[in-house]
């Protein structure tokens, strides 16, 4: 038995994390959040505060003055959307076609409202048509709310055209981009998306723990016109803006994770250097050289090309493969994590994450090559020794 006199420094191993999330972390937001923490209302701090506004405005392609970092991560980001823009009775459209989706529905179930569901099969992308039919069927529906980017199953659904289904049918759009926002086109203003959440661990190369969000000013405004008090004082974003609002006088709300912000802050100065579009092309292509080598040895993709999501790749399991024993050699001998399947995918699938700064060339070439040895080592029904040379192609 462990005393805890025998505890000392916990010194965690260095892996490549390219499972669902979190992903690697740049060495730059590292070091960030390894400086002197000040107080939350120093001076200095509340500049740092005004500068990430304007940071995840670039980030999120959008002017609304409510885009501020929520103190935890991105399930509290997805909580803060709910229970500031649903109020009980209100009747709420989710489109489901994961896991997420399922959380979305339970979120509204909590805010006393009757969720619609629109449901989509594991894989697919939400369908347009579903929606547009069940807002038809439902006209006391105020919101429709959708993941952008499935992360239980690598779908990508088209945001701008979900959004503009909902507007014309009079509701206000919750949007899941937890997993997009950096990784895959967000474009908050140009579709028009009412409120949306994201993480700071998956696309964005920084820790896990705190989640961007951005509200719209008709999202504001429902949110201002409220007949009930949103039920969790901490998630209030009528209370929030007293610390984070524009211009507001800084009111201590609770105590901002300072190192934690600082994080974040290098994480999206390191998107501004690189370029948001120059971004998402560096995710698309790591994508089609891991893409190139899955195929080549013999695995295939659950999602169809159109929907995949860069970042997030779900490949089949070759056949009598335990692939639990995969991953775990991948991780004792190779310090690699890949993901598991999830839901109704669980043992179905592998997710490879390409997120953020984990999306490599160096990232793809060792995951390809790891995996090729350890299924070879196994006598998998793969085709061996061709996937390193097939991303190599993609590369040129
Ligand atoms: C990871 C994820 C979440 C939850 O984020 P946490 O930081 O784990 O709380 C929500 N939605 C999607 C689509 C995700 O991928």
């Amino acid at each position: 038995m462990t005393t805890s006199s025998k505890i000392s420094t916990f010194i965690p191993p260095v892996r490549t994390l390219m499972g669902p999330g979190p992903s690697d972390v740049h060495p730059r937001v590292l070091n960030a959040m390894a400086r002197s923490t000040i107080g939350h209302l120093d001076p200095q701090f509340v500049a740092l505060m005004d500068e990430m506004k304007i940071l995840l405005q670039y980030a999120f392609k959008t002017k609304n003055e409510l885009t501020i970092p929520v103190s935890a991560p991105g399930s509290a980001g997805m909580e803060t959307a709910f229970v500031n823009l649903i109020e009980p009775g209100d009747t709420v459209v989710v489109c489901q076609n994961g896991v997420f989706g399922g959380r979305m529905k339970e979120n509204v179930e909590r805010c006393g409202a009757t969720p619609i569901m629109v449901e989509d099969e594991w894989g697919m992308p939400v369908d347009p048509n579903k929606l547009e039919e069940t807002l038809k069927a439902h006209p006391e529906a105020t919101t429709v709310a959708f993941v952008h980017a499935e992360t239980s199953t690598g779908a990508q659904s088209d945001a701008e055209t979900l959004t503009r289904i909902a507007h014309e049918h009079g509701c206000l759009v919750i949007v899941d981009a937890v997993t997009s926002l950096g990784g895959t086109p967000i474009k908050l203003d140009e579709w028009g998306i009412d409120a949306i959440y994201s993480g700071t661990q998956k696309c964005l190369s920084c820790t896990p723990g705190l989640s961007p969000v951005s509200f719209s000013a008709a999202a504001v405004e429902r949110i201002k016109g409220r007949k009930t008090k949103v039920q969790s004082w901490f998630l209030d974003l009528n209370l929030v803006m007293g610390y984070w609002g524009a211009g507001a006088k800084r009111a201590y709300h609770h105590t901002a994770p300072v190192n934690a912000l600082y994080g974040l802050h290098e994480s999206l100065v390191l998107l501004q250097e690189e370029g948001l579009e120059n971004a998402w092309a560096r995710h698309q292509k790591n994508h089609l050289a891991l893409r190139a080598g899955f195929e080549a040895m013999g695995l295939s993709f659950i999602v169809p090309e159109a929907a995949r999501l860069p970042q997030l790749n779900a490949v089949t399991i070759p056949d009598g493969v335990d692939e639990a024993a995969v991953r775990g050699r991948l991780l004792n001998d190779f310090n690699l994590e890949i993901g598991a399947g999830l839901g109704a995918l669980a043992g179905k699938v592998w997710r490879i994450g390409l997120m953020g700064h984990a999306s490599n060339a160096k990232n793809v070439m060792f995951c390809l090559g790891a995996l090729d040895s350890v299924l070879t080592d196994m006598k998998a029904p793969i085709e061996s020794g061709v996937a390193v040379a097939a991303a190599q192609g993609v590369y040129g």
